[in-house]
C-alpha cells in the first residue's frame, strides 16, 4: 500500500466504529482510558476523547495515549503498526472489489447486500479506493498451513480421564459433548513438542503459529483444545484453554483469521433460534442442554462477513453480564438489525420457549448460571 493509499484507507474508516468493533464503548465521543490505573478512580469520568472529523483520539492525562485509528488498534490490541494495519484490512477490506470472497455460498442476496451495507455503516465513506498490497512472502501455502493444523489436532488425545476432563465436568460439560465437539488435550507435552519438531521444519511451525519464538510448542500452560469444526467435522482453527485458573490469559487463539463462529453447524439455514455466546465454554454449556448455540472467541471478534451464515435464524444474544458484554450486545443488536436478522437479549426474550425468564446477575456468564464451578 502506498502512503497515499494508506491515507485514503484511514480516511474511509470511522474511528468511533473501529473503537466499537474493538469492544471499546465510546459514549458522546469519549471513553475511559486504556490505562485506568494511571487515573484517579480508574478513570470513572472518561478522559479519552475522539475526533470523528480528524480520525484521532487522545487522553487528557496520558501523553502517550493519542493518535490515529491505527494507533488505537495498536494500543487496544497491544500489537505492532503492521499487525494493526493488517487487522484493519482484515476487518474492513472485504468491501474492496476483488477482495477474498465469503467462504460460504450465499443464496440469500438480501442478507448479503445487507451485510455489505452494515459494513458501510461502519465507514465514513462507502468508496474504498485502495488496492490490496502484494501478499507477504509465504513460507507455506494456505492449504499447506491448514493441513499442518489438521495433523497437529490429530496428534492430540481425547480428554477422557485427563485433568481436562475434570475441568470440563466441574463446568457440567460431559462426555457426549466432548465426543461430539472432538475436544482434545495434550497428555505429554515433551513428547508432542519433539514429535512436531521431527515432523516439520521449526520455521514452518513458528510460521503457522504453533511454536513460539523460543522454538517450543506454545501450549505448555494451555492443554485443553477446542477445534472449530466445520460442517464436515474438520477443523483448521482452534482455541487452547488453560485449566489452571491462575494462568493468564485463559485462552490462546491460533494466529490468523477466525474462519467462522464456534459450532457453525448450528447455522443450518433452517428457521429457528440460535444462542450466540461469548467463548466456547458457554457454547458447550448450552449444547449440553440440547440448545442450538454458537460461540464467538471474544466480544471483539464478530465479523460482519458472517452475517449470511445466519440466514433464517433469529439470535438470542448471551454475552457476559459485564461492561464489555453490554457494549458488544449493543453493537451486535445494531449489526443484526441492519441485516434484517431478529435478535433478543437473553432474559428479555418474548415468545421464546426456552429461558424466557433467564436472567444473569452482574458479572455472571452462562456457565455460572447453569451451576458450573470456576
Ligand atoms: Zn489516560
Amino acid at each position: 500500500m502506498t502512503e497515499e493509499e494508506l491515507k485514503q484507507f484511514k480516511a474511509s474508516l470511522s474511528i468511533t466504529a473501529v473503537a466499537t468493533a474493538l469492544g471499546v464503548p465510546v459514549v458522546h465521543g469519549r471513553c475511559r482510558c486504556f490505562y485506568p490505573t494511571r487515573h484517579a478512580h480508574g478513570d470513572r469520568t472518561p478522559s479519552v476523547s475522539f475526533s470523528e472529523e480528524r480520525g484521532t483520539f487522545r487522553c487528557w492525562v496520558c501523553d502517550d495515549v493519542r493518535g490515529d485509528v491505527i494507533s488505537l488498534v495498536q494500543i487496544v490490541k497491544n500489537c505492532s503498526f503492521l499487525e494493526a494495519l493488517n487487522w484493519l484490512k482484515e476487518s474492513y477490506g472485504f468491501l474492496v472489489p476483488g477482495a477474498a470472497s465469503n467462504p460460504v455460498p450465499v443464496q440469500n442476496r438480501t442478507v448479503e447486500q445487507n451485510a455489505a451495507l452494515v459494513a458501510k455503516v461502519a465507514m465514513r465513506e462507502a468508496a474504498l479506493e485502495y488496492q490490496p498490497p502484494e501478499p507477504a512472502k509465504e513460507l507455506v501455502s494456505e492449504d499447506e498451513r491448514k493441513k499442518i493444523i489438521l495433523s497437529f489436532l490429530k496428534m492430540l488425545s481425547p480428554v477422557d480421564k485427563t485433568p481436562a476432563a475434570a475441568y470440563l465436568a466441574r463446568r457440567r460439560i460431559y462426555k457426549p459433548i466432548w465426543d461430539r465437539m472432538l475436544l482434545r488435550t495434550i497428555t505429554d507435552y515433551g513428547a508432542l513438542n519433539n514429535k512436531l519438531k521431527e515432523t516439520y521444519d521449526l520455521e514452518v511451525l513458528k510460521y503457522v503459529g504453533l511454536f513460539n519464538e523460543k522454538g517450543n510448542l506454545r501450549y505448555y500452560k494451555h492443554p485443553l483444545f477446542f477445534p472449530y469444526l466445520d460442517t464436515k467435522r474438520r477443523s483448521c482453527y482452534f482455541q487452547a484453554r488453560a485449566i489452571d485458573s491462575t494462568v493468564v490469559p485463559k485462552e490462546l487463539n491460533l494466529r490468523g483469521t477466525v474462519p467462522y463462529p464456534y459450532n457453525v453447524s448450528a447455522l443450518d439455514q433452517r428457521p429457528g433460534w440460535v444462542y450466540l455466546c461469548e467463548g466456547v465454554v458457554d457454547t458447550l454449556t448450552f449444547l449440553g442442554q440440547r440448545i442450538a448455540a454458537i460461540g464467538i472467541p471474544g466480544v471483539r471478534s464478530f465479523k460482519t462477513e458472517w452475517l449470511p451464515l445466519f440466514k433464517n435464524k433469529s439470535v438470542v444474544l448471551c454475552l457476559d453480564k459485564d461492561e464489555a458484554g453490554r457494549s458488544a450486545t449493543e453493537y451486535l443488536q445494531t449489526v443484526f438489525e441492519q441485516a434484517g436478522i431478529r435478535t433478543v437479549v437473553l432474559g428479555e426474550g418474548k415468545g421464546l420457549e426456552h429461558f424466557e425468564k433467564m436472567t444473569m446477575k452482574e458479572g455472571e456468564d452462562i456457565n455460572d448460571w447453569f451451576g458450573g464451578k470456576k
